[in-house]
């Protein structure tokens, strides 16, 4: 089981604001109760998408997902950014990659407020083990949900860090501590969301 205490006793140390709920759909009321009138972007997330965000958000906020047709582009100038992570170690890091890398630069820099919204299984007891998760789990689950023509998405859930023309992992960021040009709130959620 993860150690969701420690968790946030460190990503607090780290610099983050951190709120626990026991089910995605407290933290999804949460986040229509911080959230309103105001300008929210989202990147590529099963999490997301599971908790019904874009649906409740945007009955009264403007909210933009590439995912819901807009294109990744339109999530610059939005106020608010909302991801999740592939890995979150205990001791802090949070991991993601990505391909066309919007996700991984819009949770960099450029918005008033990033959330990282973080199901229980996402969480790993160290950095090697959460790299590991987001490279050998996360990726190949998020390939074979796309379709793609990477073996991962054919054979064996492991990555074989590929050279396919599919290959969806361009980039990978690990924030060692909260980026300084924006206020972050890791959204700690004791189920499983998401890849
Ligand atoms: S590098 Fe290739 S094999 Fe590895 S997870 Fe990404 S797409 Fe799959």
């Amino acid at each position: 089981m993860p150690n969701l205490e420690l968790l946030q006793k460190n990503l607090e140390s780290c610099g983050y604001a951190v709120t626990r709920f026991a089910t995605g759909k407290q933290a999804a009321d949460y986040l229509n109760a911080q959230l309103d009138g105001t300008t929210v972007a989202f990147g590529g997330s099963t999490t997301l998408a599971d908790l019904g965000l874009y649906e409740s958000l945007s009955t009264h906020n403007t909210v933009f997902w590439h995912w819901k047709g807009n294109a990744p582009a339109d999530a610059t100038n939005a106020e608010i950014y909302i991801s999740s992570v592939n890995g979150v170690a205990e001791t802090g890091e949070l991991i993601n990659i990505d391909g066309v890398c919007n996700r991984v630069s819009e949770t960099l820099f450029g918005h008033k407020k990033v959330y990282f919204v973080v199901g229980a299984n996402k969480v790993a007891p160290d950095y090697d083990a959460a790299l590991y998760r987001a490279r050998n789990v996360a990726a190949p689950l998020n390939a074979r949900r796309l379709n793609k023509n990477t073996p991962c998405a054919q054979g064996e859930l492991r990555c074989y860090n590929c050279n396919s023309p599919e290959r969806i992992c361009n980039a990978l960021t690990v924030l060692w501590r909260k980026p300084g040009g924006a206020s972050y709130e890791v959204i700690l959620v004791d189920e499983a969301l998401g890849y």
